[in-house]
């Protein structure tokens, strides 16, 4: 084999060669800063104008609820502080046990700010728990933060029910959709969510650029301060090249999202069943759960994820432990403790995460190396069955 089966991309994507094409003239031959008088200048706003209606048609939003962001981690702080700072007198903030750090993390250094966070609980399949997520809402609850998918087990939210339950209470809802967008199909028309984040290196386009989805007429404090980009939403002379990379992937994931549910998903439930079917005593979280179709969670009883990975990297098979974030660790993803995983399997845990670039040779080549992997580290492990 000579090249990577690359199984990682929930990590991060390739970017497309269609959308490297459509980033390179914004290097050396459309140079100018949007922000300019000039017609040079200007050319180039009218670029990122269309990029972000590609945007926004993929999520069914208006270009003007449209910013662009460095990345998924900044939307998501930049979510959560104008909520807080729109609403002064509201020092509550309402997530998940299994968000990814960019809010997780934010939320505990807020906490260490004077305000309050509930983090929801998940059940053993990685589902919310709605009536806990109602209960906890009070008088001071300035946002609902819940991730739209989740980045290591692929379990889907039900958005539009939480997005409904926040309305209800007047509380505003922000979702990190950074994993669902261009996976499943996503139409703000339809959902009463004020907030949603997006990342451009999960969609086929460069690292370093993101979006946030602001709802028309909604209240906002900027994050980043500085000039008047982004219709002074979000200061710094914007990232041209990646913005007009990101339009081109949005309009390539509305093209290709059947393919994601139909082939993409068929490649990863070929995976699944496969281990499964070859390896005794594995665990796939999230199994009963809508999850989404390129991602593939799974454990394996009595063996150490990380030396799973270790193997597999020498077979130039790229995976995952857990998150990119917690490798590294040897503690159990927080994911996964969340849904009382038991210790056994929660440590030999692996994500498998599909792309339309990956075939059914990479599917083979996983299913070829992954029993005898498995065997030899249970053979030497010091819990035996
Ligand atoms: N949110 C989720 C669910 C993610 O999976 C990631 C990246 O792994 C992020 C946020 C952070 O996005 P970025 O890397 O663009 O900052």
């Amino acid at each position: 084999m000579n090249r990577e089966v690359y199984l990682d991309n929930n990590a991060t994507t390739k970017v497309a060669p269609e959308v490297l094409q459509e980033m390179l003239p914004y290097f050396c031959e459309y140079y100018g800063n949007p922000s300019s008088a000039h017609n040079f200048g200007a050319n180039v706003r009218k670029r990122i104008d269309a990029a972000r209606e590609k945007v926004a048609q993929l999520i069914g939003a208006l270009p003007e609820e449209i910013i662009f962001t460095s990345g998924g981690t900044e939307s998501d702080n930049t979510a959560i502080h104008s909520a807080l700072a729109t609403q002064p007198n509201k020092k509550h903030i309402i997530t998940s046990k299994v968000e990814h750090p960019a809010v997780l993390n934010y939320c505990k250094y807020l906490e260490k700010n004077g305000y309050k966070v509930s983090y929801i609980n998940v059940d053993e399949d990685g589902n919310i728990d709605l009536p806990e997520l109602e209960n906890s809402i009070r008088q001071d609850t300035a946002i609902i933060s819940i991730m739209y998918a989740n980045n290591e087990t692929g379990v889907i939210f039900p958005i539009k029910r939480i997005a409904e339950i926040a309305k209800n209470h007047g509380v505003l809802v922000h979702t990190d959709a950074v994993q669902a967008v261009g996976k499943i199909p996503i139409n703000l028309k339809d959902m009463q969510i004020d907030m949603l984040s997006i990342s451009g290196h999960k969609i086929h386009s460069p690292k370093g650029i993101g979006v946030l989805y602001i709802r028309k007429n909604l209240k906002f404090k900027p994050f980043i301060i500085g000039g008047h980009q982004e219709n002074g939403l979000r200061a710094g002379t914007e990232n041209v090249a990646s913005i007009i990379g990101l339009g081109k992937a949005c309009e390539l994931a509305l093209k290709n999202i059947d393919y994601e549910n139909t082939k993409v998903r068929e490649l990863r439930d070929k995976l699944e069943c496969g281990l499964v079917e070859k390896i005794k005593l594995t665990k796939v979280n999230g199994k009963n759960a809508e999850r989404l179709p390129n991602t593939l969670n799974i454990s394996f009883k009595n063996v150490e994820g990380e030396a799973i990975l270790l193997y597999l990297n020498e077979k130039r098979i790229c995976a995952s432990s857990g998150s990119a974030c917690t490798t590294g660790s040897l503690e159990p993803s927080h994911v996964l403790m969340a849904m009382k995983t038991p210790f056994e399997y929660a440590h030999g845990s692996i994500r498998f995460s599909f792309s339309k670039y990956n075939t059914i040779e990479d599917v083979d080549c996983v299913l070829a190396e992954m029993p005898a992997i498995i065997e030899k580290l249970r053979n030497l492990s010091p819990f035996q069955d």
